[in-house]
């Protein structure tokens, strides 16, 4: 009998990717997925806890959805299964228990692959069953394959867990110490993605350039020899990952972005501040400097790479030098997009027991100058793209009937009238109208192939670059 499955997620696209997993595995015990919570038999929420607003919502949340369980009951509809995932899940797990007792089932991001006994056991027992334990054996050895097709842009998680301990974040303890996933068992993953029709894959961790493994010739790989591997995928258009850590950008990885054409030039590299006071109290180990430097070598690899990265403002001691540093950073990078954060101080980290918390008025300030300087730089980013052309992997249908969405290789999201048919293809579009996230375009050739993109015919217009090099590409 098909039950009706809800899943929500916040957070990053590892919860993403971990969501649709958890359909995997639920999907032999009959669940299927449905759009609203309402009626469903099952309900997870996916959570995330990287700030304090993050966490907060779930609890919100599972306020409304206990009204959605009792209503079921009542109407003798079955019972709603209802259900705490993900990182709030492995870090408040018992608190969660306490305080929402009606939550049958509490859960880390390191156990789903155990869904079916948990269900098993919270359809037998009343009260709730609590599972954050980091198992011996790894998930990914044990979950199911993908159901079904993941989709033109697929996720696919190659890394997880982090042991660099940044002063300020949960991750190291809610996902655990570092662990990357065997080289076979990732392309084997990808070849089925690509077989099911995917034609971009973006591969993650909370630090994916800190991926390494036995290769299947027996010597040890990075990120860089693996992306080659992939890129040897008959049909693999596109290949992006996500997220990086500055220390861990190896040469390798670096050449892989001059020499490998399937790989896009879109990198998400955070840095997080610009003052090197700062950079030493969270224990990200490198200076301003040092990234400076590294994204000039990866520039001179690959000279249209779009920068992208994360900010924190307002981290504890940050003074108005300290926040100028960063303002001059992103000055000096030039980024064609970027997420920026007030400091959250997060409980069992060693940054949230530091003196000098600052005021909210002052992180505000901060995060409105940043984010001034930032849009100004995205929108410039993007309107150096108007009266060009650009390769589109179409991914999906739009909001407007007769409009397909999809990617540029710079990660821009652009929308232009099209034949439904061209999903999955790559298309020049014309851009005509650049906003702060998107472009609007026109499809002018549906020819498009990878070799175009080979040939280096697509340099982005970076407002970072001298002009000299944009007329040369031009
Ligand atoms: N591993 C990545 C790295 O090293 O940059 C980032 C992973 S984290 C899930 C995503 C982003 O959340 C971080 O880059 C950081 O900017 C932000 N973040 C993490 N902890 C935070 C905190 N306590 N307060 C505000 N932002 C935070
Ligand atoms: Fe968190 Fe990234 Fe630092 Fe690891 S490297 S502790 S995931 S911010």
């Amino acid at each position: 009998m098909t039950k009706k499955l809800f899943i929500k997620t916040w957070g990053c696209q590892m919860n993403v990717y971990d969501s649709a997993r958890m359909a995997d595995v639920l999907a032999p015990l009959g669940y299927q997925p449905v759009d609203e919570p309402d009626g469903a038999d099952m309900v997870i929420l996916n959570t995330c806890h990287i700030r304090e607003k993050a966490a907060e919502k779930v609890f919100s949340e599972l306020g409304r959805l206990r009204q959605m369980k009792d209503r079921k009951a009542e109407a003798e509809d079955g019972r709603m299964i209802l259900a705490v995932a993900g990182c709030v899940a492995q870090a408040e797990g018992e608190e969660i228990v306490a305080r929402a007792p009606f939550v049958d089932m509490v859960f880390g991001p390191q156990t789903y692959h155990t869904l079916p006994e948990m269900v098993a056991k919270a359809s037998r027992a009343a009260g709730s069953v609590l599972n954050t334990d980091f198992p011996a054996e790894s998930k990914f050895d044990l979950l199911p394959e993908e159901a079904g097709a993941q989709g033109v842009a697929a996720f696919l998680a190659v890394q997880e867990g982090c042991d660099k301990f940044c002063t300020f974040c949960v991750v190291p303890y809610t996902r655990g110490a570092e662990f990357s996933r065997p080289a076979g068992q990732v392309l084997a993953e990808a070849k089925r993605l690509v077989a099911g029709g995917t034609r971009e894959i973006t591969l993650l961790g909370q630090n994916v350039n800190a991926w390494h493994g036995d290769g299947p010739d027996g010597t040890t790989w990075g990120l860089g020899r693996l992306i080659r591997e992939l890129a040897e995928i008959d049909g693999l258009a596109r290949i992006r990952y996500t997220t990086s850590h500055p220390r861990d950008m190896a040469d390798d990885l670096i050449r892989a972005h001059a020499e490998v054409p399937q790989l896009m030039p879109y990198l998400h590299l955070p840095v997080q501040a610009g003052s090197d006071r700062i950079l030493a109290a969270m224990n990200r180990k490198h200076s301003a400097d040092d990234y400076r430097r590294l994204v000039d070598r990866l520039r001179t690899a690959k000279p249209d790479l779009a920068m992208s990265g994360d900010f924190i403002v307002g981290f504890p001691g940050e003074s108005d030098a300290d926040f100028a540093q960063t303002l001059k950073l992103v000055t000096d990078i030039g980024y064609a997009q970027a997420y920026s954060f007030k400091y959250s101080s997060r409980p069992g980290t060693p940054a949230s027991a530091e003196g000098a918390q600052l005021p909210e008025e002052v992180k505000e300030a901060r995060l409105e100058a940043l984010r001034q300087l930032l849009d100004a730089q995205q929108i410039a980013f993007n309107h150096g793209f108007v009266g060009r052309s650009v390769p589109v992997l179409f991914d999906r249908v739009g909001r407007r009937d007769g409009q397909l969405l999809g990617r540029s290789p710079w990660m821009q999201s652009v929308h232009a009238e099209a034949d439904a048919r061209l999903l999955g293809r790559i298309v020049e579009v014309r851009v005509d109208a650049a906003r702060a996230n998107s472009l609007a375009g026109t499809v002018v050739t549906t020819e498009t192939t990878t070799s175009r993109i080979m040939a280096g015919g697509h340099i982005a217009p970076s407002p970072f670059q001298p002009a000299a090099t944009l007329e040369a590409s031009a």
